[in-house]
């Protein structure tokens, strides 16, 4: 029986529920009156619940569905402007005792190369991070509590936090490790992680079972419940994602929407972020293997109806989708990328040597932060480094809060500016350079001159851990 408020897996993703909902949402695919009254919902930006998201997923009326489109399109710049944050996944270590049958890190994966970072090898990765211009990344590594136990993703992160190298500094370390105990959140939590993220990879229960055949992962209601643990554990920025492919996307948006509105049930707040990676070719794995492999419009369909449906929460494109799709997917509601990404164990510093094949997947964007930072100012978007909210505990439902009033703006904008101009003066090749300088100063036109003092000095604290002299 279908309970968002359960603390049951089985109950919040109700199957039952989500058959229901794909039924009705077929039913009703072409009711215009029905699609328009949903469409009405989503302009009043208050969101959608996962019947009327999966309406909208289905909808065959192509004038509505041009609508659907349109109104991603301005939700996404009601609620976060022109920005687009930045951020690099830093892989710690890919040995791993799960059996997940999509992922090359499997434990009978007998030809990935095996690879740990030492502190030392941290030290050097994140020493080329912070000189490519990052100042966020997120932490990913395999289960393996012998070889990545919590104690090492701690002193992982402590040493990642402590390099100070030039004017660099990570200032949010988010972590994508696998579902643990609330003991465990806790610790992550007081060592100063951003967002807890966990992918569910799939909520069908079933496919789950088979896609996940050995190992601690093979737990669907250890899995699925980890969100809550970790709420339980002090983490109120959780980040959810599917890794679409592995199960019919119809099931996978009710569902995934079906637990964002379980965790505003129970813990007053939704989901910080949801991701969205697409399946892969890796060492061991065919994506041709996996029948539900969706085209390039079905995806940008997905992300626009998630950005209607939860307009506050941050939406995340990796660098495992080309150009031309991130391009598509940015102006429907993709609010988070990476940039520069290499999924292989120390991959900063090697350029991805012949021999070494530690990878997680083949990355589609190849191209350097930089080349990434100019193509989306190109584009008129305002790429941003800044980590704020969290160190200034714009969290949880003070961010959900501030978000759902589209108060969010006013504080992410300016520093967004201050953080473009950080990463122009020190990282920027000098083309980059020129057109952010211009960038910037059209939009500083936008913002009153008398509030631009106030901004950049108070601005300027929010995001900095020292006076820097900005002239902006
Ligand atoms: N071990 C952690 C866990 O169990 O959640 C971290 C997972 S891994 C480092 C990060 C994510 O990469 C996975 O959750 C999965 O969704 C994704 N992934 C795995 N294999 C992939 C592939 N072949 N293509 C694209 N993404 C993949």
């Amino acid at each position: 029986m279908y309970d968002p408020k359960s603390l049951k897996a089985e109950e919040f993703i109700d199957h039952g529920e989500v058959m229901e909902t794909l039924a009705w949402a077929e039913q009703n695919k072409t009711d215009a009156g029905l699609i328009g009254r949903v469409l009405e919902k989503a302009r009043a930006s208050s969101g959608l619940n996962h019947r009327e998201a999966a309406l909208l997923l289905d909808c065959a009326l192509p004038d509505k569905n041009e609508e659907i489109l349109a109104l991603a399109r301005q939700i996404k710049l009601d609620f976060y402007g022109n920005r687009i944050v930045m951020f690099a996944p830093l892989y710690l270590s890919n040995y791993c005792v799960n059996g997940c049958v999509y992922c090359p890190y499997h434990r009978t994966n007998k030809t990935i190369s095996r690879k740990k970072l030492t502190q030392e090898d941290i030290v050097r990765e994140v020493t080329a991070l912070q000189d490519m211009g990052h100042k966020r990344l997120a932490l990913e590594a395999g289960e393996h509590p012998k070889m990545n136990p919590l104690e090492y993703i701690l002193e992982s992160i402590g040493t990642i936090y402590s390099i100070k190298h030039a004017n660099g500094a990570i200032r949010r370390v988010n972590v994508n490790i696998a579902a643990t105990t609330v003991e465990d959140y806790r610790r992550l939590r007081d060592a100063g992680i951003g967002t807890y993220i966990l992918f569910q990879e799939t909520y069908h229960r079933a496919s789950y079972g088979q896609l996940h055949p050995t190992g601690p992962k093979h737990d669907y209601a250890w899995h699925t419940e980890a969100m809550d643990r970790a709420m339980a554990g002090g983490l109120d920025d959780v980040g959810l994602g599917v890794l679409f492919g592995l199960e019919f996307h119809r099931y996978e948006l009710a569902a995934v929407l079906m637990h964002a509105e379980h965790l505003e049930a129970v813990h007053g707040v939704g989901p910080h972020t949801i991701s969205v990676p697409r399946l892969r070719r890796a060492d061991d794995v065919d994506p041709d293997a996996f029948q539900h492999g969706i085209d390039d419009d079905t995806f940008a369909k997905l992300v626009a109806v998630i950005r209607l449906a939860v307009p506050y929460t941050g939406l995340i494109v990796s660098t495992r989708e080309n150009q031309a799709c991130r391009e598509k997917v940015l102006a429907l509601g993709v609010s988070q990328i990476s940039g520069g990404s290499r999924t292989s164990v120390g991959g900063y510093l090697e350029k991805e040597p012949e021999d070494d094949n530690s990878a997680q997947f083949e990355v589609s964007d190849t191209r350097t932060l930089d080349e990434v930072v100019n193509w989306l100012m190109r584009l008129g978007y305002l790429p941003s480094f800044c980590t704020a909210c969290y160190r200034e505990g714009r969290t949880g439902d003070r961010f959900m809060s501030l978000c759902k009033a589209k108060q969010i703006q006013n504080c992410c904008h300016p520093n967004a500016i201050i953080t473009l101009k950080e990463y122009l003066e020190d990282y920027a090749t000098p083309e980059t350079r020129k057109l952010g300088e211009d960038l910037i100063a059209r939009e500083m036109g936008n913002i009153p001159k008398e509030k631009i003092r106030t901004l950049v000095t108070s601005y300027l604290s929010d995001i900095h851990d020292g006076a820097r002299d900005f002239r902006i």
